[in-house]
């Protein structure tokens, strides 16, 4: 097996089980690592440290995957670690009707893998070439032990490519899935209001289908609706709209920028026979605010709930501009005392920063704002303690006056 000898000073994050090694903390490579293939990782002084797999093109050069020298990286090691994450979901609250992430990558202990069930069927994302190159022994392994009817690729292009590989998508085993997945979420505990039905669309969809990391978060926001007028922001299938009006909003306005996303959120509704009244904007959410702005508008609940605005270290300052002109509009739009579901899904900005950009925003719309709660990705999506990168969606809810 190739060796990577680290650099001195770069051990600690290692030994604390922080599962990358970046390029700039190898020092030195023995023997001629294969892409997806393990490599041992040696601290400066020759220990061994831990055991990963290679990835020559990217950044992160190797993805650890155990602490422990006698555990090989072998079929038996994806099965233990494909069981250990699926019993970790047991019990969990359906809060998205029978879809749920089964494994999220590092979190999991299986760096590049994403793998969620929708129904009878499963989503796999492979992302590394860790995986790709167990990719045949993941789809055997994921068909034996959770029988499903069909497993589909819906790789991230974009993560792929920073891994040096080629895009991938398409029915992996079993039956194509249908067009469209009904998902039938349970109520929270203590809560009224049963929750609509919602759509996904495992083979065209955003993400795998549906935002699942949102599951929990669409009852909370509910709560505040009853007799409101909601302005959903970058409404997608309008998931956060649906449970509004079951909640009982007096009004809809969903804006996004894709009309895709708009019919799934009008069928969404159609679906769920709600009378609300809807209005469904097709546009840019900073033009749309500014022209609501300028109209005197004014709603009882908005929700942010933006794409990823940083995408490397590199965009956070353009990122943190962007997530402050949107809660500076929307605080503008409210009324007073109305609430603002504000979220941030880039792994990039941390909660304390989110607050901090949420701050800012409020002393320059000379609005008195609270946070009355603090929300975080759905339970499906554990955060790993030596992984804080696996934290990545935050909100609040804010009480603006
Ligand atoms: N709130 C949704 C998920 C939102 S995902 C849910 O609960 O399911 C982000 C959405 O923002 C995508 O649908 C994307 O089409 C849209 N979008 C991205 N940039 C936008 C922009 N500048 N203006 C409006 N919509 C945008």
């Amino acid at each position: 097996m190739a060796t990577i000898t680290l650099r001195p000073g770069r051990e600690r994050p290692v030994i604390q089980r922080h599962p990358w090694v970046f390029s700039g903390a190898v020092a030195s490579v023995r023997g001629e690592p294969v892409d997806g293939e393990p490599v041992d990782i040696l601290a400066p002084s020759g220990d061994w440290l831990a055991r990963g797999l290679w990835s020559g093109h990217s950044q992160i050069r190797a993805r650890l995957c155990t602490w422990d020298p006698n555990q090989q990286l072998n079929e038996e090691w994806l099965r233990s670690g494909i069981a250990r994450a699926v019993s970790g979901r047991a019990g969990l609250a359906d809060g998205a009707g029978g879809a749920c992430r089964l494994i999220f990558s590092e979190s999991d202990g299986l760096p590049g893998l994403i793998v969620d069930r929708y129904g009878d069927y499963l989503t796999v994302q492979i992302l590394t070439q860790g995986m790709e190159a167990r990719r045949n022994e993941l789809v055997r392994a994921l068909a034996d032990m959770l029988a499903p009817r069909g497993i589909f690729e819906r790789s991230d292009n974009d993560m792929r490519e920073k891994e040096g590989l080629p895009p991938s998508d398409g029915l992996l085993w079993g039956e194509e899935p249908p067009d469209q997945i009904t998902l039938r979420p349970t109520a929270p505990p203590g809560s009224s209001a049963t929750p609509p039905i919602l759509l996904a669309d495992l083979r065209a969809g955003q993400k795998t289908g549906t935002y699942l990391d949102q599951a929990i978060n669409r009852a909370r926001v509910a709560a505040y609706c009853k007799g409101a007028n909601v302005l959903d922001c970058f409404s997608y299938s309008g998931g956060f709209s649906a449970y509004a009006a079951r909640a009982g909003a007096a009004s809809l306005t969903l804006i996004d920028s894709s009309p895709a996303a708009l019919d799934m959120a009008r069928q969404n509704l159609a679906l769920n026979e709600i009378a609300t009244p809807a209005d469904y904007v097709e546009g840019n959410v900073f033009k749309v605010l500014r022209a609501y702005r300028a109209e005197g508008r004014r709603f009882d609940v908005i929700v942010l709930d933006p794409p990823k605005f940083a995408n490397s270290q590199g965009q956070v300052n353009h990122a943190t501009r962007g997530y402050k002109d949107i809660n500076w509009l929307a605080m503008q739009l409210l009324s007073p005392g109305g609430t603002l579901a504000t979220f941030s899904c880039s792994g990039l900005i941390s909660p304390d920063l989110f607050q901090k950009i949420v701050f800012g925003a409020s002393v320059d719309a000379g609005r008195d704002v609270q946070i009355i709660e603090r929300l975080g990705q759905s339970p499906d999506h554990p955060i790993l303690l030596t992984f804080p990168e696996s934290e990545y969606l935050k909100g609040f809810v804010c009480r603006v006056w």
